[in-house]
This record gives C-alpha cells, structure tokens and sequence, in this order.
C-alpha cells in the first residue's frame, strides 16, 4: 500500500465492476453459446420474437434476452443448457467461415510475437474470415488501427459480417479490398501480418510502409515458403532478428484415475517468421 493512494485505486476498480456488470446481460441481436451437459456448444444469434428449436425442445429467444451471461435456462420439455457470451477463440471456431481461420493456439502467439500494442498501426493481408484481425483488434484497441488488405470481396464481405456480430460498431479497422503484392499505401506503420501465400513478393512493400523498429510477421503452412521469405528477408538488408516458430499445443485428460495427455491433438497448422525493421 503505498500512503494515501491506494483507496483511490480501489474505488477506481469497483466502478469498473459494477461498469462492466451492465454489459453482461444478453442483448437482442448478440451472439450467444448454448452449453449442453457434455459442453458441446451451439451458437445462436438471439432475435427478438423467434423461437430457439432443439431436438424438437423450443425457448422463444426473448426469455434469454436480458438474462445475465452464464445463466442455465430449461427448454420446453426440461433439457437445460447454459448460455455463454462466447469467448473470443469459441466465437472463431463456430464462426462462418470464408477462409480457413488461423487457429486460436496460433493467434496467441502471432499477438505475442508480433507484439501487438494498444494503439498500434498494423497493416495486415489477407483478412479471410476475419479470426486473426479480430484479436489484432482487440489488441491495438480503440486508439490503435487495423488496416487489412484482401483482394476477395467475398470474403471482405464475411469477414465484416463476423467482425460486426462479435464486436458491434468498429472504429478501428480500415478494410482495401486491393492486392498488397502491387504495394502498401500507410507509411509509417508498426507491424505488418501477412497470413497469404507468398509473402515475399510483400516483403519490398513492407520495408516502405514499416517504421524503424517495426516488425514484419508473415504466418505460413509450409516449410519451403518460410524458407523463401527468410531468404527475401535477409536478401532486402533491412531486417535483424529473423526468427521462425510453431505452436503445439496438447491439451490433457484429467479424471480421477486417469490422467494423461488427449489422445488427439492438432499436429500442424502453420509457421511463424518474424523480422525487425532496422535502419541500415
Ligand atoms: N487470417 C485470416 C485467414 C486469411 S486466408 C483469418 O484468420 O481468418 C488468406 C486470405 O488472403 C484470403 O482471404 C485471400 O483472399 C487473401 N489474399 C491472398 N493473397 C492476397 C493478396 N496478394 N493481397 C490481399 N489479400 C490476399
């Protein structure tokens, strides 16, 4: 505790709670999470006057509208479920998708080692179903930007349509629906994501656009195209620190006697390469 300032830290957190509390009562039009008893999860997007059907079991959406998340709620012949606002990574992998998303284990490493900041400008290619600007998002915050490059309106168009559902208006992305391989109009930005094929045709652009400092992140399936960009990064004299990884995540089975590593997990999804801009 330090004098006299810590009871104004404490009165600042509980007008936070009571804050945040207000937020958490399901609104019309929101996107929900039906959990059944095994935790399977159903989304619905809740619309006032229309009826929920289960397995032949109704709830009119109006008696989960005003609810407080977490609630249980009893369908017409008894069944209960829970209904949760998703979290971030449940909402991407029930989502619509266009593209196939990056997974959420890999989302949290590229907002690590990309270092994505509040307030940060970051360029970003392709947007795809939208799973990846979502985080980066939330990440760089309201004073921050988003600007996401796509050259399919298709699925420009989904990716605003899941953004929209999940975070209601949004002020901080800017969308051009143009092929960043013919160049990148920000100057000055902090990181550039690149989740699209060659990534090494955009490393030219991105020498241009990203400040002293900044940081290139590309995210790739392949270990013959990390080999590509490596050598593009290394070959434009403009990067240091170019390092390559990938997430395995295992989760584990935990029951009384019986506890173990799951039998199946995700083997491989992608690679991440990241570089630092630096003067020369
Ligand atoms: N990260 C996204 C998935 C991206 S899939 C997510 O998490 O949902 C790759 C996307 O890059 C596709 O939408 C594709 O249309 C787009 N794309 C491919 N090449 C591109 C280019 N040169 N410029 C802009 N977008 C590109």
């Amino acid at each position: 505790m330090i004098g006299n300032e810590a009871p104004v830290t404490l009165i600042a957190i509980s007008a936070m709670l009571s804050y945040d509390n207000v937020d958490m009562k399901f609104a019309d039009g929101e996107r929900v999470h039906f959990i059944d008893r095994k935790g399977r999860q159903y989304p619905l997007t809740l619309c006032s006057g229309k009826v929920f059907q289960f397995s032949g079991e109704k709830i009119p959406h109006d008696d989960i509208i005003g609810q407080e998340d977490g609630t249980t709620v009893t369908l017409s012949r008894g069944s209960k479920f829970i209904v949760l606002k998703p979290t971030l990574s449940e909402y991407i992998l029930k989502m619509p998708r266009g593209a196939q998303v990056i997974y959420p284990k890999d989302i949290g490493m590229i907002l690590i080692s990309g270092d994505i900041y509040p307030a940060a400008r970051v360029v970003e290619a392709g947007i795809g179903s939208g799973a990846l600007t979502m985080a980066l998002l939330r990440a760089v915050g309201e004073r921050g930007v988003v600007i996401s490059y796509e050259i399919r309106e298709d699925f420009s168009k989904r990716a605003q349509e899941n953004i929209q559902l999940y975070n209601g208006k949004t002020n901080n992305l800017i969308i051009r629906e143009q092929d960043i391989c013919n160049g990148i109009g920000e100057e000055g930005v902090d990181r550039v994501i690149l989740d699209l094929p060659e990534p090494w045709r955009v490393v030219p652009h991105a020498v241009q656009s990203l400040r002293e400092g900044g940081i290139f992140l590309c995210y790739l399936p392949t270990i013959l195209q990390v080999s590509t960009v490596v050598r593009a990064l290394k070959e434009s004299g403009n990067f240091i620190h170019i390092e390559t990884s990938e997430t395995l995540v295992r989760t584990w089975h935990v029951e009384d006697n019986s506890v173990r590593p799951d039998h199946r997990m995700v083997a491989h999804t992608g690679f991440i390469t990241t570089a630092r801009k630096v003067a020369v």
